[in-house]
Parts: structure tokens; sequence; C-alpha cells
């Protein structure tokens, strides 16, 4: 089993790399934010509570999040692997997920950081609110998120560290290079 998890701030191309790994090692993909995005546009009740979290930049309780998580995870049958992507974002997240994978017998396999440096990222989070439209990609949500990002989430590359699970990969620069540089830090491990 792969469980990889994919590492980033808002805007270092988590999803986007993500579809691309799926493609490659035939694993499943959970993005919490797109398991969000979906509540709030079936209008459900869950949905309503992330919304109001999303829109101010904020994340969600963990409580909550982790439910969420655990229930994606059991509606794989028969998978090869996971990538996580956008979870773990909080330490007790981190911790949750290790203890709902050795449950199942298994564990991370490896976190790779997507490295992308702070100037880079606001351009790319101000393009995709343009294009895509979405709520939280304006520049006083994205300032916010950037903050939450550096205060609870950046946390997580010292405890994957200790963990012995974390790999840096730079995340800007040429697409398909960035990509090479993620499935040799995958291979590596398989
Ligand atoms: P990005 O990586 O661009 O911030 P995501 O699509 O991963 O976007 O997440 C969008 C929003 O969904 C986050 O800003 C947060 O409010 C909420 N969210 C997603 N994943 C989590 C999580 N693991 N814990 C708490 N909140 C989350």
């Amino acid at each position: 089993m792969l469980n990889i998890v994919i590492f980033g701030a808002p805007g270092s191309g988590k999803g986007t790399q993500s579809e691309r790994i799926v493609n490659k090692y035939g694993i499943n993909h959970i993005s919490t934010g797109d398991v969000l995005r979906a509540e709030i546009k079936n209008g459900t009740e869950l949905g309503k509570v992330a919304k109001g979290y999303i829109d101010q930049g904020q994340l969600l309780p963990d409580e909550l999040i982790i439910d969420i998580l655990a229930s994606t995870l059991d509606s794989f049958k028969a998978s090869k692997g996971v990538i996580f992507d956008g979870f773990p974002r909080t330490i007790p997240q981190a911790e949750a997920l290790k203890k709902m994978l050795a449950e199942r017998g298994q564990e991370v396999s490896t976190m790779l950081d997507l490295n992308v440096p702070e100037e880079e990222l606001m351009r790319r989070l101000i393009n995709r609110g343009l294009e895509s439209g979405r709520a939280d990609d304006n520049e006083e949500t994205i300032k916010k998120r950037l903050n939450v990002y550096h205060t609870q989430t950046s946390p997580l590359i010292d405890w994957y560290k200790k963990e012995g699970k974390y790999q840096y990969i730079k995340g800007y620069g040429d697409m398909d290079q960035i990509l090479t540089d993620i499935c040799e830090a995958i291979d590596k491990v398989k």
C-alpha cells in the first residue's frame, strides 16, 4: 500500500500534481477541499458549516474533518493506496491519520512537501480566483489562509521529519520536472 501525504501551502499545486500521481500509480485520491466544496454545492448541512469556515480562510474543526476523512477512507475498496491532499493540516490531524492507518495495518509511506515561494503562491491563487471564481481565492482570504498555513499547518514539516517520512520537492519551475521529482520520491519508498 502506498499512502502518500501531499503537503504544501495553499496554491502549491497539490491538486494538480495529485491528479497526475493518481493516473500514474492507480491509487485513490482524497482531497478534503474537494469533498467540502461538493458538500457546499449540494447544499448539505455539512456544506453550510464548511462554507462558514472556508469563506473566512479558517480551518474546519479537527474532529469534524477527521470524521469526514475516516468515512471517505472506508469507502475505498481493494485500494492500492491513497494520496492525501489537504489533510493533515494540523498536528492532531496527523496523529489521527497515523492512528487510522495503524488500525488498518498501514502507515504513511512518505510526506511530500511541495515548496513554493510566497510571492508565487499569491500570484497563482489570485489567478485561480479570476479563472475559477473560487470564493476563497480573493486577496483578503488568501492572506488569511497563508497565515493559517504558517501557524497551524507548517509545524507538520518537523512532525513528519521526526517520523522519518519527510521529502522536500521543489514546487515551482517546470511542471514536468516537478512531476519527475515527485515520482522519484515516491519510487524511493515504494
Ligand atoms: P488550498 O490548499 O488551496 O487552501 P483546499 O481546497 O485544500 O485549498 O481547502 C480549502 C479550504 O477547505 C481550507 O482553506 C479549509 O477551510 C478547508 N479544509 C480543507 N482541508 C481541511 C483540513 N484538513 N482541515 C481543516 N479544514 C480544511
